[in-house]
């Protein structure tokens, strides 16, 4: 801690303040000394927002009603966006699961520490070295470490191994499985991917979205005068296809019996959504909630009858459909309501967005891949965030740069697609653009060259 944070905390120590208060004005920096004194200082000048990360699985880009959804209404998630800014191009660094949570957890490029694929089934996932690799710090650390309550709720899926259990990983509290993927009905109990309360397994008899949003909510009444992050991972919407009537019953119109169960999988999240804003509305903390929503990558859409229209192809691919995702933010103290952000964002940026939120730093020791959106989304910055971003999967790869998007699979011919004239990405312009598209490998290969290999081999199931 530097010496101006010291100072001022013996300072604070003198007065009658609360933990939320201390450890805000603590992250104010020497600007406060400088002005004249803590007096000068309001409360929401130097007040630092609570965290809140809410992850769908495997949702369509298409199936919020911010994107158009007209046959599930999703009302909760909606408000986010109604209140904050959604994210027209925002991506994912992987078009499936766990991939995207290791890049998510730790703003770089889960190829740069070996985390390409899938953790599997077993034996794989047992392994040792299947996880989040121990070299690697967390959003929860880093959160912990500036004086935040921290909490995980739902699919862990960065490891199997007692080494890279939530709670080994920056989270003071979990609740939920370490695995994939889970039943939401008949939850008898599981040897391999119990649910679990910290360790320990338990037997939990509610729907598991619904046992989900109960324990974020508890979590929030429970921390509501500390500052908190929260990291709630659904795995609605992800197969086992199971609902139960309470949702099906909203859902009499829609005739694809799996549609009509993944519009009630989805409806059960939307509310717990409801139920946790309502949880920030009514002990006051909602305006200093600082609020991401997005789905882990792109609608598997032969598996759960997701929907990513008008988009390419769905998750596991490297077209838009695997990466681009629902994907908003809310921060009613700070970031204006009702925006669309048409810049490409990505997974990425959400740690250090919430590191330079909690006033707090980054890891100095390593790349960070992942770019700070406050002065972009509050209009400081009118640049984009990035001019470019990557994608790999074994010998699969994407980029985009601008309007381009390339795409590379195996050994065949490079495609490339100008997005804003094609967001379908229907028309491959790589013939009549030779020169772009070497330039394009030519960025995607030095981007390649600082990655390592995978530290293990993808499974054939993917989760
Ligand atoms: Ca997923």
């Amino acid at each position: 801690m530097s010496k101006s944070c010291n100072e001022e905390r013996a300072g604070l120590d003198r007065g009658s303040i609360s933990r939320r208060e201390m450890l805000a004005l603590a992250g104010a920096g020497p600007v406060l000394l400088l002005a004249g004194g803590l007096k000068a200082a309001t409360r929401s000048q130097t007040r630092k927002p609570n965290i809140l990360v809410i992850i769908s699985d495997d949702q369509g880009y298409a199936d919020v009603g911010f994107h158009g959804c007209k046959d599930i209404p999703t009302p909760s998630i909606d408000s986010l966006a109604q209140n904050g800014i959604r994210f027209s191009s925002g991506y994912v660094s992987c078009p499936v699961c766990s991939p995207t949570r290791a890049g998510l957890m730790t703003a770089r490029y889960q190829q740069r520490f070996g985390h390409e694929f899938n953790t599997g089934p077993p034996p794989t996932s047992l392994m040792e070295h299947v996880g989040l690799p121990l070299t690697e710090t967390t959003m929860a650390e880093v959160l912990k470490a500036a004086g935040y309550v921290t909490g995980a709720v739902g699919k862990w899926h960065l490891g199997m191994r007692p080494q890279y259990h939530p709670l080994e990983r920056g989270f003071d509290e979990f609740f939920g499985f370490q695995h994939g993927g889970h039943s939401y009905i008949k939850l008898a109990p599981d040897d391999y991917n119990p649910i679990q309360r910290g360790r320990k397994p338990v037997h939990e008899k509610e729907y598991l979205t619904d046992a989900f949003s109960r324990e974020a909510v508890a979590f929030i009444n429970r921390h509501r005068d500390e500052l908190f992050f929260l990291y709630v991972t659904y795995n609605a919407v992800h197969t086992p296809m199971q609902a139960t009537e309470r949702y099906l019953k909203r859902f009499p119109d829609i005739k694809d019996q799996k549609r009509r169960t993944y519009a009630a999988m989805l409806s059960a999240m939307d509310d717990g959504i409801g139920a946790i804003l309502k949880k920030l509305r009514e002990v006051g903390i909602e305006n200093d909630t600082l609020i991401f929503f997005l789905s882990d990558n792109g609608g598997p859409t032969q598996a759960n009858a997701s929907s990513n229209d008008p988009l390419r192809a769905g998750k596991g691919t490297m077209y838009e459909g695997g990466t681009r995702v629902p994907f908003v933010v809310q921060w009613k103290r700070k970031l204006p309501a009702g925006k669309v952000y048409d810049h490409p964002v990505i997974s990425l940026d959400i740690f250090p967005t919430v590191v330079a939120a909690a006033a707090t730093q980054m890891p100095a020791d390593r790349a960070i891949d992942g770019v700070n959106l406050l002065p972009y989304l509050t209009g400081e910055h009118r640049t984009p965030p990035h001019e470019t971003l990557f994608w790999r999967s074994g010998d699969r790869y994407a980029m985009r740069q601008g309007k381009w998007k390339l795409v590379k699979l195996g050994d065949r011919s490079p495609e490339l697609y100008d997005l804003s004239e094609d967001i379908s990405e229907t028309t491959n312009l790589a013939q009549q653009k030779p020169d772009l598209v070497q330039e394009l490998k030519k960025a995607l290969n030095n981007w390649e060259s600082k990655l390592q290999k995978p530290l293990w081999t993808p499974s054939r199931r993917r989760r």
